[in-house]
């Protein structure tokens, strides 16, 4: 049978619109990858203490989207799990994001009753608010609040993470850290969250599993492969316009991954660094699936500029003038009628594992009309 589909990237993206295709339009299709791995950077191994290593940085499912958790769930069984996260500051390990334990972690009680109450009457208990907000509302006590939150966890986490100031970036980047009112000490409030019993890279795998998917590993696209009548490109948008435009920026990350002599590193799966350190964070990986080991593998997570050929894209950087390099890239492309591009990379849009498997889900029933 002629072979009409071309995906290129085999991270969740790709791998969801390659299954699609193979099992609604029953059409093979291709997959060409330039890693040696599927799984893009949700990829995860089991290292030699059983462990699932998550080579790219930590990855925790969650979703309030039940058409996703439910195409998922078809391919793996779910273990448990709710992302805890601390900060270490000021010789202290907090819960984030920000809640009413935090507060009593950081102050003293006296202090801490006054700005819990005050965050009970102005905001209410169960909320969330970003410190943006937090700062505007008319309130010295609260003010001050803020100011201990901005300075002290997001400002050095902020200027390590993205190498420019806070208020520069796009207002969705302060929002995904919310001060929440409430002893809630996990990370994520989704009503589905858990990591794959046997993995992510396993997850893909079995998605992938269908005689009418061929994957090929250390595979990079080139313009030979527009042969194909379709194609879908889930790598960079400015690398397949040969950066005519001029090229979208990206943050990198360095994980330096260590494997330590010890059953347990840290109380949680996630501390952050705001100050201090040149890393942001360290993630210890045996507490995502609660492996019982005398080792524990831990990853440094170092942050830096995206170099072409030097390190991976990992984040967008979200910006006005990059959106209007992206839009650009999109006119572009209405030129070519077959030629499609999506995920986090396609759309240069931070996606979260949800969001990106959605968009390759409605992206295939837009296209095909069929689900
Ligand atoms: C550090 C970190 C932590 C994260 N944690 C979470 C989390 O806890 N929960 C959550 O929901 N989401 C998380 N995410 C987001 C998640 O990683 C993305 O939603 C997901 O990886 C996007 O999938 P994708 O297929 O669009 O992109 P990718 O996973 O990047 O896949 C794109 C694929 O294309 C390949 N490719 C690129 N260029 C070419 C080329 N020229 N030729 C061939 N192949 C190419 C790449 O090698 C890659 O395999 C995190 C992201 C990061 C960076």
């Amino acid at each position: 049978m002629k072979i009409k589909h071309l995906v290129v990237g085999a991270g969740f993206s790709g791998s969801v619109l390659a299954e699609r295709i193979a099992s609604v339009l029953k059409e093979p299709v291709v997959i060409i990858e330039k890693r040696s791995h599927i799984g893009g950077n949700c990829h995860d191994y089991k290292d030699k203490n059983g462990i699932y290593v998550h080579k790219y940085g930590p990855h925790i499912f969650h979703t309030n989207n039940k058409v996703v958790w439910d195409y998922l769930s078809r391919f793996t069984k779910w273990h448990p799990f709710f992302l805890k996260v601390e900060a270490f500051t000021g010789g202290l390990n907090i819960p984030l994001p920000f809640n009413l334990n935090s507060l009593h972690a950081v102050f003293p009680k006296s202090l801490a009753a006054i700005y819990e109450s005050k965050l009970l009457e102005k905001i209410g208990f169960g909320r969330q608010i970003s410190i943006l907000e937090l700062n505007q509302i008319k309130d010295s006590d609260l003010k001050n609040l803020s100011a201990y939150i901005y300075g002290n966890i997001c400002l050095r986490y902020y200027q390590k993470q993205w190498e420019i100031p806070p208020e520069k970036l796009d207002l969705s980047v302060a929002r995904r850290v919310p001060i929440c009112v409430s002893k809630d000490n996990r990370y994520f409030h989704d009503t589905y969250q858990g990591i794959p019993t046997e993995g992510f890279s396993n997850l893909i795998e079995t998605i992938l599993d269908n005689p009418l998917i061929k994957v090929h590993l250390n595979t990079p696209f080139e313009k030979n492969f527009f042969k194909y009548e379709n194609l879908y490109y889930t790598a960079s948008i400015d690398e397949f316009f040969n950066y005519e435009l001029g090229e979208l920026p990206y943050r990198s990350l360095t994980f330096d991954i260590q494997e330590i002599n010890t059953s347990q590193f840290q109380p949680v799966a996630v501390v952050s660094y705001p100050m201090n350190y040149h890393f942001t964070r360290i993630c210890e990986h045996k507490h995502f699936s609660n492996t019982p080991s005398k080792k524990t593998v831990l990853s440094y997570e170092y942050p830096s500029a995206f170099k072409r050929g030097v390190n991976e894209r990992y984040y967008p950087i979200p910006q006005e003038e990059n959106q209007h390099l992206y839009a650009r890239y999109i006119q572009k492309a209405k030129n070519f009628r077959n030629i499609h591009f999506l995920g986090r990379l396609g759309d240069y849009k931070y996606y979260n594992m949800d969001q990106t498997i959605n968009r390759a889900l409605t992206f295939f029933e837009d296209l095909y009309g069929k689900s």
